[in-house]
């Protein structure tokens, strides 16, 4: 094969497949170009193909099978599928990371929203009443976003998303934890109170 064919020369990345996927190949290995056979050979061999099995199903012989496996180009046909292997890995790791940051990313954006949000709430009712209410056990602001109601009385969401936070984590283990549990803020001694909206 000449420089330019060299050069020319692309992989059909389905061939590995194709030849594993039937007992015997639809083109014997003696009719197909050179490189073709030391990237299939390659291919085949780290599919773990022996050279019998690779011999049996391309319709040729053994010792072409070696013939080839000790070509240069089997070998580099071998070690460039590996990198591209580890590459592909890689890939996946990394694009796995890329999302994973993503979510963070979009979680520290709704947390700004959020936080803005309450500013926004405080600031309002600050120029309006000229102080900011709070909630008298928890201490905590008693504003828009910070109140929901049910059956006519406001409820402390700040307590109330605590509290389910605790609950939803495993059953505290010791008796000192389950009572900070119950005296966590100013809504929790109530049984019947749903979820918070
Ligand atoms: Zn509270």
């Amino acid at each position: 094969m000449q420089s330019h064919q060299l050069l020319q020369w692309r992989p059909d990345k389905h061939l590995v497949a194709a030849v594993l996927a039937v007992p015997k190949s639809h083109i014997p290995m003696t009719e197909m170009p050179d490189m073709d056979r030391c990237y299939l050979v390659a291919g085949l061999t780290m599919a773990g193909l022996t050279a019998e099995d690779i011999a049996e199903r391309t319709g040729c012989s053994r010792r072409l099978v070696m013939t080839i496996r000790a070509d240069p180009r089997t070998v580099m046909a071998a070690v460039a599928s590996d990198d591209n292997f580890e590459l592909e890995r890689d890939l996946r790791t990394e694009r796995c990371q890329h999302a994973a940051t993503r979510g963070e990313l979009a979680e520290v954006r709704r947390a700004l929203e959020r936080v803005t949000h309450q500013r926004d709430d405080m600031l309002d009712q600050l120029q309006v009443k000229g102080r900011v209410d709070s909630f008298p056990r928890c201490g905590h602001e008693r504003v828009g976003y910070n109140v929901y109601s049910r059956n006519g009385v406001d409820y402390c969401r700040k307590c109330r998303r605590e509290w389910d936070a605790t609950k939803r984590k495993p059953r505290p283990s010791t008796r000192k934890n389950r009572r900070s549990v119950r005296n966590n803020g100013n809504i929790l001694h109530n049984p019947g109170l749903g979820s918070a909206p």
